[in-house]
């Protein structure tokens, strides 16, 4: 267990998932967070259980596309707590789960904005900041689907390749200020995410994830956790795979 007490962080798409797990891991380590989602229902009972328990929390709902929530997230943290320390940039969607023939221009619009351009708003804000701080850790989330192609979801797999690239680059950009940047790539996990996945297509990936079943939510968090630590110290630019050996395979 880590001790990041006196520490900040912000979560984007915190109330569900992903998300949650990282949220709570971070509270139950001493960290104070921004919790950021366009589900304001969500959020208010996620902070409610945090500060419950003790823990520090603040919320903003909003849509992470958006370049003024990242931009308010950071101000708002740094106001009420001192810092941005530690960001988990996370919100993500499906998008359309279909052959590329088939997808809609929206649809690929939409998927962009908000797993792409969603992480790029955020990332920008928080090494803004820390920048000025000389330190800080970011962790965003890609998936086994910016590693490898499957068919049937060419946008979505586009976008979480894209979330490789802006990881290295900006890692590049800050690597000797102190600032550490890395990305993860969760396989198949237990979250409502896989409700949109049809039955079918689950049992084929499952086949693929050699350890023979899914992630929990708190094994991609303890992953997170770890890629803000000073465990990682010597690690920036790096795409993690946490996923049952779904990319070995
Ligand atoms: P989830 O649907 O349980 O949670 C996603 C959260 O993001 C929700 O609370 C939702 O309200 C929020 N969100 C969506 N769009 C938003 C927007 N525009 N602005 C603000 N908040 C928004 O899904 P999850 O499985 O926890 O997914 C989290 C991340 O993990 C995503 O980026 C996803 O692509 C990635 N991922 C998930 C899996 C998996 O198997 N579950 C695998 C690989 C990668």
């Amino acid at each position: 267990k880590y001790d990041f007490s006196g520490q900040v962080a912000i979560v984007t798409g915190a109330a569900s998932g992903l998300g949650r797990a990282a949220a709570k891991a971070f509270a139950e380590s001493g960290t104070a967070v921004m919790l950021v989602d366009r589900d304001q229902e969500k959020l208010n009972s996620l902070v409610d259980e945090i500060t419950g328990a003790g823990g520090k929390a603040l919320m903003l709902a909003g849509d992470v596309s958006g370049e003024q929530l990242a931009k308010t997230a950071v101000e708002q943290a740094v106001t009420e707590y001192g810092s941005l320390d530690m960001a988990y940039n996370n919100a993500g969607i499906l998008g359309p789960m279909c052959p590329l023939v088939e997808e809609t221009g929206e649809g690929y619009d939409e998927v962009n904005a908000v797993n792409l351009r969603g992480v790029w708003t955020f990332m920008k804000h928080e090494l803004i900041q820390m920048k000025k701080q000389g330190s800080g850790a970011i962790v965003n989330c890609s998936s086994l689907g910016g590693l490898v192609g499957l068919p049937g979801r060419a946008a979505y797999h586009a976008t979480k390749h894209g979330v490789i690239g802006l990881t290295k680059s900006a890692a590049l950009d800050v690597a000797a200020q102190g600032i550490r940047v890395n990305a993860i790539c969760p396989g198949c996990i237990e979250t409502p995410m896989g409700d949109g996945i049809d039955p079918s297509a689950m049992q084929e990936f499952l086949k693929q994830q050699p350890i023979g079943r899914m992630g929990k939510p708190e094994e991609i968090a303890a992953a997170v956790l770890w890629l803000c630590s000073s465990a990682s110290s010597f690690v920036l630019g790096v795409a993690l795979p946490v996923d049952g050996g779904f990319v070995a395979h």
